[in-house]
């Protein structure tokens, strides 16, 4: 007779660490989850690298209700704005930082013809507005205007510390990087170590692409560049954005970027995209600037632009929340309370996000 222990029973009997969930990533993504998973009661083991350049530290935080060249309305926006702010806000007041700033985008236009773009896709929209007056025009060159639209930023680099410490004091991280090859997929949940748990949830970004589990997914990651720059005299709290976007730092540095590079060798600056990026800045600003550093780091998106999140089929314990690509900051608090509902109450998982469309083999 073939018995099935299950991975609870056998913690116990061995005196390993239990949880019900093991979080691998302590981005955005592994952030918001293991939070809204806590939140639920569930005992939860984050595991984490602390990679330097994962997305989520290189990250400007930007939340812009405007995406991309063309001006369309980000995918949920009315939904997903509100759900942030207000779990920033709440994780703010509770780790004691500061984590979410509503901000002004100065959106300088780079052409008559993006300007009308801009205008006519815009139109009415209660993010929007022309500004009265030109700003910042000793600084900037904005021959044919610039628009005020109104996101915010979450200071990433305040909150993914000060919530490590949060799971440190209730002894749920494991600093580490976990080594898939020591990990244990049984019928009914994983061992790693001395840990043992119901599901283990994979939140570890362009980390993903290396397992053996999830080659079904398309992904298409790319890498972002950015510069950190010095620009003496300008003082603000806007973000400025033309092409390249500048994003003030706590430290009056200015985080300026991101390039877009689907073909690259590794996660590292390149002087290449250090080029490309001056240039963008040279075509923004009329006054001299330093370069204090460089980073890179690379964008976890699917190939339909939405996020990912489920279990995988041929595999019960082992999930995923993923493919938050340009947006982390924006998507993943809905999307992981949304998860978090679909894990601990059975409610159902909107299609466009479940990982199943990959596997053709969507719910009922
Ligand atoms: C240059 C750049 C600029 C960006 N700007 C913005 C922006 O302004 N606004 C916005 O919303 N989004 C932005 N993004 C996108 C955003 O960064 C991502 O959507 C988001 O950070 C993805 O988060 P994640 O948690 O899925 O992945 P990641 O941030 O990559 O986190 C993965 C985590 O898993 C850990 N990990 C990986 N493998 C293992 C392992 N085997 N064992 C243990 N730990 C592991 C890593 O250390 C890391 O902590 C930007 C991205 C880049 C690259």
């Amino acid at each position: 007779m073939n018995i099935s222990i299950s991975p609870f029973f056998i913690a116990i009997f061995e005196g390993m660490r239990n949880a019900d969930y093991v979080i691998v990533g302590q981005g955005i993504a592994g952030t918001m989850l293991s939070w809204f998973l806590l939140q639920a009661g569930k005992k939860v083991i984050v595991i984490d690298d602390a990679k330097p350049n994962s997305a989520s530290r290189v990250a400007a935080g930007i939340i812009n209700p405007v995406s991309g060249r063309r001006f369309e309305p980000a995918w949920m926006y009315d939904t997903i704005y509100p759900f942030a702010k207000t779990t920033y806000e709440q994780l703010s007041a509770l780790l004691q930082v500061p984590v979410f700033t509503e901000r002004e985008l100065w959106t300088v236009f780079p052409s008559m013809q993006m300007r009308e773009a801009f205008l006519n896709k815009t139109n009415g929209n209660e993010y929007t507005q022309l500004p009265a007056d030109l700003k910042y025009t000793a600084f900037l060159d904005q021959p044919y205007g610039a628009a005020i639209v109104r996101g915010a930023t979450v200071n990433l680099r305040s909150l993914l510390p000060a919530y490590r410490r949060y799971l440190q004091d209730r002894d749920a991280l494991v600093e580490t990087h976990l080594d898939i090859a020591r990990l244990e997929i049984r019928e009914n949940g994983v061992i790693y170590g001395d840990i043992s748990a119901t599901k283990i949830i994979f939140c570890d970004g362009a980390g993903t692409i290396g397992l053996p589990f999830f080659k079904e997914i398309k992904f298409l990651p790319n890498k972002g560049e950015v510069l950190l720059v010095k620009i003496p005299g300008l003082e603000t709290g806007d973000i400025i954005k033309k092409g390249i976007t500048l994003v003030p730092q706590d430290n009056g540095l200015f985080w300026a970027g991101s390039s877009f590079v689907w073909d690259y060798e590794d996660d590292h600056p390149t002087l290449k995209q250090r080029e490309i990026l001056e240039k963008s800045l040279a075509q923004l600003l009329k006054v001299p600037y330093e370069i204090v550093d460089q980073l890179a780091a690379v964008r976890p998106s699917g190939n339909d632009r939405r996020p990912i999140a489920g279990f995988h089929p041929g595999l019960p314990p082992v999930g995923l929340f993923n493919g938050l690509g340009t947006k982390g900051c924006s998507l993943a608090p809905f999307m992981a309370a949304h998860f978090r509902d679909a894990l601990v109450a059975n409610a159902p998982l909107m299609q466009e996000i479940d990982l199943k469309r990959y596997f053709n083999t969507h719910r009922a």
